[in-house]
């Protein structure tokens, strides 16, 4: 068997041999451990199928600026774009000057319009709220647009002044002339394709509804729009299989219901009764803030995996939600869950399915046998307290 590339059709459809070439960045801090944590468990169970992968490392953040003075080199991102799919443990965001955050720079240069974060609990995990089973939400979070664009200027430039003036001139809008300014752009093209990989997610995970979470009460032509050409779309592209709330009264009739909620209540509703929520598409903010509330929720802050997905170019980049915990790094002690099951959800998008689900019931047995890293084990009672690679050694036990 030889090494091959990834490649993708015209219709987005992934081609995956079964000896693909994967791009990985360890990571900084704690990368050394949990990277080669989490791809002993994922080599072990993609073997199970007759499944190899043909890792490649690339260089990204410290160890790439030690090594070659370049915190993000273009070998790196030429890499994730010829080979498509691509792993990576945390890295440093540099303080002062030049790249603001290297995850900001990746997901810019090959347009992952896609944040993904699946939220489940794992039996087992310490959670604050009473029934943590019941969350089980897949978030699609828009990557590229909202007040994360990066369109600001800093209080008492000229920059600032001229727009503050051009504002007030040409629209008749006041503000404060101590003002920072920034510019929250949601558009039809970015909004549209965030809800339509959200229901293609659904369509194919024979998920039940796809929740548009939003702030259109207060913006309007921003959140509002959003949600408005979420169902638009609905109409347009998925009326065999999908239906808005509006269009069947709340009776999706065996169809993916489609709904929307504002964003504050939401925060409120997914604690309350997070069984009504299912795929949740949002825009840029909304989903930073509810990806990280839902992830407490099940206790999964240190374990919660991401990607960041272009589901046209088939480009798509799977990450350790967490940072690079620097004061633990280098002692094989963190818990390497957040990189292992962003791996998982790397198996799942290259079709890999039962290899994914291999690890995950594998994950829950160690954690049931309460054998957990220290995160874990501070907050479980009888817990056996292993290090990172032991943890891996654990789970491939139970494979
Ligand atoms: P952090 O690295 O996420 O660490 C914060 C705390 O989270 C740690 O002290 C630890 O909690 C817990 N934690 C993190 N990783 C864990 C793991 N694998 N297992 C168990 N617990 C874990 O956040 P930070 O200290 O604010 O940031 C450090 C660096 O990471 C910064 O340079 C930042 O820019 C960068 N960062 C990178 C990413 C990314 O690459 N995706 C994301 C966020 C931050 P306890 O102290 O309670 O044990």
């Amino acid at each position: 068997m030889a090494a091959e590339r990834i490649t993708v059709s015209d219709q987005g459809v992934l081609h995956v041999p079964d000896e693909p070439i994967v791009p990985f960045i360890e990571g900084d801090g704690t990368g050394v451990d949990i990277w080669p944590a989490a791809q002993s468990v994922l080599d072990a169970a993609a073997a199970k199928y007759g499944k190899t992968i043909a890792w490649k490392e690339v260089l990204a953040g410290q160890k790439a600026f030690d090594e070659t003075g370049n915190w993000l080199p273009d070998e790196t991102i030429e890499a994730f774009r010829h080979y498509l799919i691509g792993i990576k443990g945390p890295l440093t965001t540099p303080v002062g000057g030049g790249i603001r955050s290297l995850n900001v720079a990746i997901r810019k240069i090959l347009d992952l319009y896609v944040c993904l974060r699946p939220v489940r609990w794992f039996e087992g995990v310490p959670s604050p709220v009473k029934h943590p089973e019941k969350v089980d939400m897949v978030i699609f979070r828009e990557n590229t647009e909202d007040v994360y664009a990066g369109l600001e200027l800093q209080e008492g430039t000229a920059e600032a002044k001229r727009l503050i003036e051009l504002l007030h001139d040409e629209f008749g809008w006041t503000i404060r002339p101590d003002s920072g300014i920034g510019i929250k752009p949601v558009s039809e093209t970015g909004s549209k394709r965030l809800v339509r990989a959200a229901l293609n997610y659904a369509v194919q995970r024979k998920r039940s509804s796809v929740t548009m979470v939003h702030k259109g009460n207060i913006q309007k032509y921003t959140e509002g729009a959003f949600r408005s050409w979420g169902y638009e779309l609905v109409r347009e592209e998925f009326s065999d299989v999908a239906v808005g709330w509006d269009d069947c009264g709340g009776d999706p009739a065996g169809k993916i219901l489609v709904k929307d909620a504002i964003a504050d209540i939401t925060l409120q509703q997914v604690l309350t009764r997070p069984e009504e929520f299912d795929v949740i598409a949002t825009t840029n903010l909304n989903g930073d803030y509810l990806s990280d509330a839902l992830a407490a929720q099940v206790g999964g802050i240190g374990i919660a995996p991401g990607a960041n997905i272009n589901y046209v170019t088939g480009h798509g980049v799977f990450e350790a939600t967490h940072g690079t915990a620097p004061k633990y790094a280098g002692q094989d002690k963190v818990n390497p869950g957040s990189l292992l099951l962003s791996g998982v959800l790397m198996f799942e998008h290259l079709g890999w399915q039962p290899a994914a689900d291999d690890i995950v019931t594998a994950l829950e047995a160690t954690i049931a046998d309460r054998i957990v890293t220290y995160d874990f084990a501070r907050q479980m009672e009888g817990a056996t307290q292993v290090k990172t690679s032991e943890f891996a050694a654990a789970i491939i036990d139970r494979l």
